[in-house]
């Protein structure tokens, strides 16, 4: 494999991706899958897709019919989720707004939260982490030297909105993972094992200081359960039309939302990981998935993208207030976390990991459920089957 430059022709994903190849046209492999899946999803027919949309939205309603809140949302003040939280407005359910507080909100974020729950009425939960455990379970991936420093948090969150679907026995979650604008991601930019308790507590072991105790986390063992018991994370957004620009509209216009620069950026932490420490010791830009996904929707042209990634993700000089204000909240001075920052980055594979499979007893439970469901109540009518 030759180690030369090149950067597909029809999206701008490039060679900074080691997973990336190229077929006779120069398209890569990362647009091509899009294609691919996009014809299974959010490229079928309209109507097809908007009846599978009120499918859900009626089973919802349905099953919760005589509960306070019929659904979970959880709520990061960005724009996929705020966008969930006025389609419930619109569509009459009864979510439960859960937003998860790691420390890190940009102050931009809470106030767009504030703005929400003010229009949409809906009662909102705020999940606060312990600090001081949290900290150090981020450090410790800092330490690791691994790329995915998300890890912790996207463990916890997903962990705690089931923890609260179960307090509050809300059995759908309604999820703003969509193809629309994050289908392109290529997995050597991420630890695509998010789950694997095993390789986070390894890596805690070796790293942290062992005063976090009471991880929320969703092994496989966990989810398969979780499944069993009727909770269901469902992406509504997927099978409506989706326009980046009327959205955006819709946002300002009806709840006087702020927009931020990029994409995720309602994190400090997020901001500075995916603006600086991804690009400057991993060399990954995360800003051309996310284009390169507009890009295959029509919703940006080439040109447009390419033009935007010669700015910098944000400003310099408040990229530089951000990476002070990261050491300083992890308790280091710009030189021991430059010294950190600088070390030879390591595998997640590195630290061992889990089995990928759930329990023999757990997948032979869901087994028995499935038969049941399409051999007897299905056909009795006590329930529809998923399209899915
Ligand atoms: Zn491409």
């Amino acid at each position: 494999m030759s180690s030369e430059y090149k950067q597909c022709k029809r999206c701008v994903m490039d060679t900074t991706s080691i997973n990336i190849s190229f077929d006779s046209e120069g398209n890569c492999n990362y647009c091509s899958h899009f294609l691919r899946e996009a014809e299974k999803g959010i490229f079928r027919d309209k109507i097809f897709r908007y009846n599978i949309f009120k499918k859900d939205i009626e089973e919802i309603k349905r099953k919760g019919k005589n509960k306070k809140y019929d659904c979970i949302i959880g709520v990061s003040g960005g724009i996929d989720s705020s966008y969930m939280v006025l389609l419930a407005k619109d569509y009459g359910l009864k979510p439960l707004l859960v937003h998860f507080d790691n420390g890190w909100d940009d102050e931009l974020a809470v106030q767009n939260i504030n703005k929400l729950v003010k229009y949409s009425g809906f009662d909102l939960y705020t999940y606060v982490i312990n600090w001081e455990g949290f900290k150090d379970m981020q450090k410790s991936y800092f330490k690791a030297g691994v790329i995915d420093l998300e890890v912790p948090t996207d463990m916890f969150i997903f962990g705690a909105l089931f923890e609260i679907a179960k307090k509050h026995q809300i059995k759908y979650m309604i999820s703003g993972n969509n193809q629309w604008t994050e289908s392109i991601l290529p997995r050597d930019w991420i630890y695509s094992r998010k789950f694997d308790f095993v390789n986070m507590q390894n890596i805690y072991k070796k790293f942290g200081n062992g005063i976090l105790k009471n991880i929320p986390h969703l092994s496989i063992n966990r989810r398969l359960l979780n499944s069993l018991l009727g909770y269901k994370s469902i992406t509504i957004f997927e099978n409506l039309e989706f326009n980046n620009k009327e959205i955006k509209k819709r946002l300002i216009d009806e709840i006087g939302y702020s927009i931020y620069p990029c994409k995720h950026f309602e994190s400090i932490f997020t901001r500075f990981y995916q603006g600086y420490y991804l690009r400057k010791k991993f060399n990954v830009d995360k800003r051309k998935a996310h284009l390169s996904n507009l890009i295959m929707i029509n919703q940006l042209t080439r040109d447009e993208a390419l033009e935007e990634l010669k700015n910098e993700p944000y400003e310099i000089d408040r990229q530089e207030r951000d990476k002070e204000y990261v050491a300083k909240k992890w308790d280091y001075t710009i030189d021991e976390f430059n010294e950190i920052m600088n070390q030879p980055s390591v595998s997640h594979k590195f630290y061992g990991e889990g089995d990928e499979k759930a329990s023999w007893y757990l997948r032979l439970l869901k087994y028995f459920q499935l038969v049941y469901l399409y051999k007897f109540a299905y056909p009795l009518g006590l329930d529809k089957p998923e399209i899915r």
